[in-house]
């Protein structure tokens, strides 16, 4: 009897041992607890002496609720009216979705910049008080807002026909009848943008012809100089300077209006009587494409072709204004000789010459663009007239946006020479 016994008192132990252990680590879990409990409220600051307004910002729990800090990835009210608010200042150009994403960021971050604010893109109290107030700064340049491109009717045969006559490639009547006018030019098209020259309008070429890699058509530049306008009878650019005005005789071949001819998405052409002989705007087109896969974009023409008489007025008027300022005619002559050529002497009148911007840039030479543009304007056709280490021979400062059209067998040697105009054809010419 004894042995039963002895096995239930060791049952019993082994149960009271287990409630035993039981408790401990329950008491060990709670005063645990109790620790992080005390960590925890020990973290919360006690209130500092006051060090003056830098400090003020640390929490008191005096002070009443502070406005909410509204950053990327919010949503709500607050944000609608944020978006709202950025937008009749000018900021914002997106949809009020009250839904803070990276376009919101961005016109907070305008909106902190223009008005001398820390541009962290987060609204906090600083932000938020100028942001209400009647001494919010509205945005010097609204950026454009997107216009919605109507989606053309890829399907139907007048609109084909009008893409591939705005492109250059069909130069009959847009009737809405698929001839061989129009089947020449479909495969015009096609040769020229990598597809299967069949002449038939299928998904490929349509998803093509409707979309931005569609470019006008390429000619071939023509070595005959009596067809080339800008080119000596020898084959060489023409020069254009205070010592070479244009000769009288001087004709442009085929000008074309730049707002119409050039595809809006890779360039804005500043005015709408803006013009360019035909084959320079076509490289100038190339040109712009090529820096626009690269990255650089926001291209803007600000000038291009101009006659003689639109000349003199140009340099009369600068004349004009600086004499208002006191300086003498001569004075006032010499000063304007520094940015505008004399009427006759200006490359513009060969419509070879383009004066570039970028949107939203008040200074072209400060831009990326430019540095593109001074990189890789060799390497279609393009020179930079005006360069800064030539302004003793050009007798003209240093124009980063000025770029005239020469051709590549030409202008790749003036790149690798370093030579500027006056200078290439003074070694090469004549
Ligand atoms: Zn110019």
């Amino acid at each position: 009897m004894n042995k039963p016994l002895s096995i239930k008192r060791i049952l019993c132990c082994i149960v009271l041992a287990t409630l035993v252990v039981a408790m401990i680590v329950m008491a060990a879990t709670v005063m645990d607890l109790n620790t992080e409990v005390q960590r925890v409220s020990s973290l919360t600051p006690t209130p500092l002496p006051d060090y003056g307004s830098v400090f003020r910002v640390t929490p008191n729990p005096d002070a009443p609720t502070p406005e909410p800090v509204i950053r990327s990835g919010a949503t709500g009210e607050s944000v609608v009216k944020l978006q709202t608010r950025l937008q009749e200042l000018g900021y914002y150009t997106g949809t009020v979705d009250g839904q803070f994403g990276p376009g919101t960021r961005s016109a907070v971050i305008a909106f902190q910049q223009r008005n001398n604010l820390q541009a962290d893109g987060i609204v906090g109290p600083a932000t938020t008080e100028v942001l209400y107030s009647d001494d919010a700064l509205p945005a010097i340049t609204p950026v454009p807002t997107p216009v919605p491109t109507p989606t053309p009717d890829t399907t139907s045969i007048a609109a084909i026909q009008q893409r591939l006559k705005d492109l250059g490639y069909y130069t009959g009547t847009v009737d809405g009848i698929s001839g061989p006018g129009t089947r020449k030019a479909i495969m015009l098209f096609q040769e020229q943008h990598g597809l299967t020259a069949d002449g038939i309008y299928g998904p490929a070429t349509a998803a093509v012809l409707f979309s931005d890699e569609a470019h006008p058509i390429l000619t071939t530049p023509t070595p005959d100089p009596a067809l080339v306008p800008g080119l000596t009878a020898d084959g060489f650019p023409i020069l254009v300077n205070s010592d070479n005005p244009i000769p009288d005789d001087y004709r442009t071949v085929h000008l074309v209006d730049m707002r119409d001819y050039c595809d809006a998405n890779v360039v804005k052409i500043k005015g709408s009587d803006i013009q360019g002989e035909k084959y320079a705007v076509d490289a100038l087109m190339t040109m712009l494409r090529a820096a626009r896969a690269d990255g650089y974009t926001g291209w803007q023409v600000n000038a291009g072709y101009r006659s003689v008489q639109y000349q003199q007025k140009l340099f009369d008027d600068r004349v004009y204004a600086y004499r208002q300022e006191g300086m003498t005619g001569q004075q006032a002559r010499a000063k304007v000789r520094q940015t505008v050529a004399d009427p006759g002497a200006s490359e513009h009148h060969t419509g070879l010459a383009f004066d570039l911007a970028i949107t939203g840039e008040a200074s072209f030479g400060a831009t990326k663009q430019s540095v593109w543009l001074r990189e890789h304007c060799w390497e279609y056709g393009f020179i930079i007239r005006y360069p800064a280490d030539k302004t003793k021979i050009t007798k003209i400062s240093h124009e980063p946006w000025h770029v005239r059209y020469v051709g590549t067998e030409h202008s790749l040697i003036m790149r690798d020479e370093n030579l500027c105009l006056e200078e290439y054809l003074e070694k090469y010419g004549n």
